[in-house]
């Protein structure tokens, strides 16, 4: 069986390596890594159509899989992997580990999210790994957890149109505190422009501030992380508002003329 591992921290980053090595152990599993050749972190899912995507097979000490770089975001990697580098479609696609968590709202910003839901829409299962942490990281567990689920969904399948977002907290396993299946919270960032002055003289913004946890009540994945769990969140490719529906038909909404006559 062939898997496709990415990311969106770069296809040197810690938490794709240790992923790879674990997948590799798996028996029976082919492991292919397509990644960016930099880090795209929150870059959504983009994808390049303006120019060339440039490719690159890399190798690393140790490792039997096939390694490509790629100039482009993670949702290109995950497209180029499966429809022109992969000798054929995989049965799932792995994106992460990430570092930092994705959570919540994260989800619409997320480059490790973007390159699973990109699996997603070609039809291919998929799961986004993120461990909740930023320093000193050690990948490990996360990557057993990430072998665990795959050996689940390569048996059973997923339901179509939807990806697992995982989260694991950043903690020795004995801290962790079980699993959740959970629904996304909600997670802002407060959105600070620091507003300076370069060495021309022109002004220049630069976003910063911090996280807040807005919604984090029970059986949501914010809610689970703070509680040390792993978060598990299943993720629909549907974001149609179905309950909106009515409501928006009962607006009896009236075009505008096509002559531009009318009201508006
Ligand atoms: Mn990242």
């Amino acid at each position: 069986m062939v898997i496709l591992l990415t990311n969106d921290d770069g296809v040197h980053a810690d938490g794709l390596q240790a992923l790879r090595a674990q997948m590799e152990k798996m028996p029976g599993i082919e492991v292919f890594v397509v990644a960016p050749d930099k880090e795209r972190s929150a870059s959504g899912h983009g994808i390049t159509i303006h120019q060339p995507l440039r490719v690159e097979e890399v190798s690393i000490d140790g490792s039997r899989a096939r390694i490509w770089a790629v100039s482009g975001t993670p949702a290109d990697c995950t497209k180029i992997g499966i429809r022109a580098l992969l000798p054929g479609p995989p049965s799932l696609v792995i994106s992460g580990i990430n570092r930092g968590p994705n959570l919540g709202t994260d989800v619409f910003y997320s480059g490790t999210v973007a390159a699973a839901l990109e699996a997603a829409v070609l039809g291919v299962p998929a799961i986004a790994m993120s461990l909740n942490g930023y320093e000193n990281l050690d990948y490990s567990y996360a990557s057993r957890v990430a072998a665990c689920l795959a050996g689940i969904i390569l048996k059973r399948g997923m339901t179509p149109n939807s990806l697992l977002n995982v989260n694991i907290p950043a903690l020795e396993p004995e801290h962790i505190a079980g699993m959740e299946v959970t629904r996304l919270g909600v997670r802002r960032y407060n959105d600070e422009f620091e507003r300076k002055v370069d060495a021309k003289g022109d002004v220049y913004y630069w976003l910063a501030g911090g996280v807040m946890d807005v919604e984090n009540a029970e059986g949501t994945d914010v809610g689970a992380i703070q509680q040390n769990k792993v978060s598990i969140t299943p993720i629909h490719l549907d974001l149609t508002a179905h309950w909106a529906m009515d409501e928006i038909c009962a607006w009896e909404i009236d075009l505008p003329d096509r002559d531009g006559g009318g009201p508006v």
